[in-house]
């Protein structure tokens, strides 16, 4: 769990609580920090995987994943005791929920994989997943979509890199690795939302991953407004109108 910033400044918070109010079309990017606090560590945070083992960053780069089959064997035991089957939702999720019901949010585009603003109750029509799913597996070589959990089921029966069962190519999670484009009609779904919208509520990312982060300036240069909510540092904190710094279990509910 990451070391939170003491309580934000009172006189910060309503003025993202009126932004939030005040607004007609909410889009929320998100990022693993929103996910953390179910028990799914982030990439880049205090605690985050990357900044506990920088090697494990291999295990997200495409040309690694090809590369190596012993690095896949990793990434499969990974993915069979991921956390994230195990994770429940968090005040975080369930607080855009609320703020969907209540009426301006009409889209989360989302960096995560977890499926956790969909399983808090968010309609997954409006959750756009930009870097794909873990409930899925894809062949690399036939792009066969099929559930993770029987490619799981292989695994745990000792199959220890389980080719693809149509064409024999290499199976991976259907999410995006370094390395790898994002699918250009999801992308341009985000870019569609965050085009219409008056305020952009980025929560629990580091903004260093693009195309993502760069969809904050993209908000800010279409003359929306833009709140920042994470722990640490982000490069769009200058452009954002207000940075909270505070848990998002918190943050996120008083803003709703
Ligand atoms: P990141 O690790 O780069 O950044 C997460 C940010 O969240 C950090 O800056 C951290 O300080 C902040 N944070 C963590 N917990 C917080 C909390 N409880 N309250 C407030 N702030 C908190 O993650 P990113 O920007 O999403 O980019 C990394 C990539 O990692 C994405 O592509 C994403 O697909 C992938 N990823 C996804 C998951 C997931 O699906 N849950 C988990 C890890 C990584």
């Amino acid at each position: 769990m990451v070391s939170m910033n003491p309580a934000d400044d009172p006189s910060q918070v309503r003025t993202a609580q009126s932004l939030v109010s005040g607004a007609r079309r909410v889009v929320a990017l998100t990022g693993a920090g929103v996910s953390t606090e179910s028990g799914i560590p982030d990439f880049r945070g205090p605690d985050g995987v990357w900044t506990r083992d920088p090697d494990a960053q291999r295990l997200s780069n495409i040309h690694d994943y090809l590369a190596d089959p012993k690095l896949r064997r990793r990434s499969w035991q990974a993915r069979l005791n991921h956390p994230g089957w195990q994770a429940q939702p968090n005040a975080a999720h369930r607080a855009l929920v609320t703020l969907a019901r209540s009426g301006p949010l009409r889209a989360i585009v989302t960096q995560n994989v977890d499926g956790l603003h969909q399983r808090a109750g968010s309609d997954p029509e409006t959750v756009i997943e930009l870097h794909g799913t873990l409930y899925e597996t894809e062949c690399l070589t036939c792009n066969e979509h099929r559930g993770m959990r029987e490619a799981l089921d292989r695994v745990a029966a000792g199959e220890a890199d389980p080719p693809c069962l149509v064409c024999g190519g290499i199976l991976k999670s259907a999410t995006i690795s370094f390395g790898q484009a994002l699918d250009a009609a999801v992308l341009s779904r985000a870019r569609a939302e965050v085009e219409a919208c008056d305020l952009l509520l980025a929560a629990g990312s580091s903004l260093s991953v693009h195309p993502a982060a760069g969809l904050v300036g993209f908000a800010a240069g279409n003359g929306a407004r833009v709140v920042v909510c994470n722990a640490t540092e982000t490069p769009y904190d200058d452009v954002a109108d207000v940075v909270l710094r505070g848990s998002l279990g918190e943050v996120l509910p008083s803003l709703v």
